[in-house]
């Protein structure tokens, strides 16, 4: 998509409007309901850098809480469907109003979207709100996966009203403002498919190549450009999350971005203690989203993804299918060559052998068995400290270290390299569900933003071996496998 020319306004918003300009039905105006007391909890000052905001927006919770709203902007809430629990419903923004896309000076675009604005036509039977201490764990959690490098929606900032909101109990509210590359979702292509309009189909298929993957854009068959794109990026992203050891907790169709982007951070979390059985959310009672089911999860919404493109993929209802089939297909082996490409940096391995696979699954049996700390045990092989540990005497580890050790030696590259390269690699710091809650609890109970901005700052550096956040690299006191985190509606 190329940047329009705009004028900015003298806090730096260069909005555009391209989502206002698909076909009708795929949104609704709707300005943001004002709170009674908007104040700042927290602004993500180097973000609004990046997307050529002026710091002075730091003082202006009435514009990032819906009070007040940048000259330029057309809020919109955008509709969508998704497949929820494998459960298909109609839904849409309903609490969350897009107020543009902000051209960046570097001439990226990004939408800007608060969430928890107030009641949208998508609403349902929900108040279009949202509660400060969920805001406030999307803000962690989101800036963390960035800075482990890996993609996903920002936070530039959480707000609180001045209101309460009322869940299972009266909480803070609050409105953040996320930026995405879209929020574009499995379900948007969903819901189109579900009206049966075809020329809504196109017209979304057009726009997304165009907006996410514009060097695939001249093809004679946007429809399969499009599906292969986007299996593509999901095949990567979920191998990132395996990795680090993320549970997105909630992997409905809706919550899958087209971009690519790790989006909708409800009853997310870092698994602590290896087992791919891992599940924090409360309401996953049988594991769908389990860490370990990650990749199978993201495979079946592609299907979804695919299903709803099949008229577009060919004339033929028959081709039609096998052209969807063989590309979902391809999610499986894509997925297994970034994952194994990862993990080769993991171990501080730069080149290929047949056995990597063997190796890799070696170490993880061993870690379920002794229920290893995932983060710190990759880290410690880095700093080349675990092997000396009482958990890592054992006969099992004692023999896999000797293979890990030969077949590193069998390299090139000399020892040092290879730590260095599990030291980028291998996190320290992890937004730990234990030091979360604590900031989040600090924050919501008694005002206290110190252990948040703490915690922050660990989180913005997390391969660094900071002496200063030493206590963030810590697994829980005790094996933390009863901790169960909510969707944040
Ligand atoms: P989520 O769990 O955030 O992915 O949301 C799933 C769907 O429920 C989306 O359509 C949301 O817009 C909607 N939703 C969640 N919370 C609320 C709320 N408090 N008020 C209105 N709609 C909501
Ligand atoms: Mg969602």
């Amino acid at each position: 998509m190329t940047a329009p020319s705009l004028t900015s306004d003298s806090l730096g918003w260069r909005f555009d409007h391209s989502s206002a300009r698909l076909p009708a039905p795929l949104f609704r105006k709707v300005a943001p309901t004002p709170v009674r007391e908007p104040q700042m909890v927290i602004f993500n000052g180097p973000l609004a850098t990046h997307l050529g905001l002026d710091a002075g927006l730091s003082d202006r919770p009435d514009l990032l809480s819906g009070n007040a709203l940048p000259s330029n902007a057309e809020p919109i809430a955008q509709a969508y469907a998704g497949h929820q629990y494998a459960h298909f419903t109609m839904l849409g923004d309903g609490r969350a109003i897009l107020l543009g896309e902000q051209i960046t000076p570097e001439g990226l675009r990004f939408d800007v979207q608060l969430k928890g604005p107030g009641l949208t036509p998508f609403s349902r039977r929900g108040d279009g709100r949202a509660a400060l201490g969920p805001m406030l764990r999307e803000y962690i959690i989101s800036e963390a996966m960035h800075a482990l490098g890996i993609p996903t929606t920002r936070s530039l900032a959480v707000v609180a009203t001045g209101e309460t909101v009322y869940r299972q109990e009266p909480l803070p509210g609050a409105v953040l403002t996320r930026i995405a590359a879209s929020h574009l979702r499995v379900g948007t292509f969903e819901w189109a498919a579900a009206r049966g309009e075809m020329e809504l189909l196109r017209a979304l298929t057009d726009y997304t190549l165009k907006r996410h993957f514009a060097e695939r854009a001249s093809t004679d068959n946007p429809a399969l450009a499009l599906l292969e794109a986007v299996v593509e990026r999901q095949a990567s992203l979920i191998a990132r999350w395996i990795h680090v050891g993320f549970i997105h907790g909630v992997m409905n169709t809706d919550n899958m971005a087209l971009s690519g982007e790790t989006i909708d951070y409800g009853p997310c979390a870092f698994m602590d203690a290896f087992d791919p059985e891992t599940v924090f959310s409360s309401i996953d009672q049988h594991g769908r989203y389990a860490y370990g089911q990650q990749p199978h999860i993201a495979q079946w919404n592609l299907a979804r993804f695919a299903e709803a493109l099949l008229p577009l993929l060919d004339e033929d209802e028959q081709r039609s299918i096998e052209i969807a089939n063989d590309a979902v297909r391809a999610f499986q082996p894509q997925f297994q060559e970034h994952w194994l490409a990862g993990m080769r940096s993991k171990l501080g391995l730069f080149n290929a052998e047949p056995e990597d696979t063997a190796l890799m699954q070696g170490l993880l049996e061993w870690m379920r068995a002794t229920s290893a700390d995932y983060t710190l045990t990759f880290r410690r092989l880095s700093t080349e400290s675990l092997a000396e540990e009482p958990l890592a005497s054992g006969p099992e580890f004692q023999s896999w270290h000797q293979g890990w050790t030969a077949r590193r030696g069998r390299q090139p590259q000399t020892l040092s390299e290879s730590a260095a390269l599990m030291r980028r690699s291998n996190p320290a710091v992890i937004p730990r569900n234990h030091q979360v809650e604590a900031a989040l609890q600090a924050a919501s109970e008694r005002s206290d933003l110190a252990p948040l901005h703490r915690l922050l700052e660990a989180l913005a550096k997390p391969f660094d071996d900071s002496p200063a956040h030493l206590d963030y690299a810590q697994p829980p006191a005790h094996h933390d496998g009863s901790y169960r985190t909510f969707c944040g509606t």
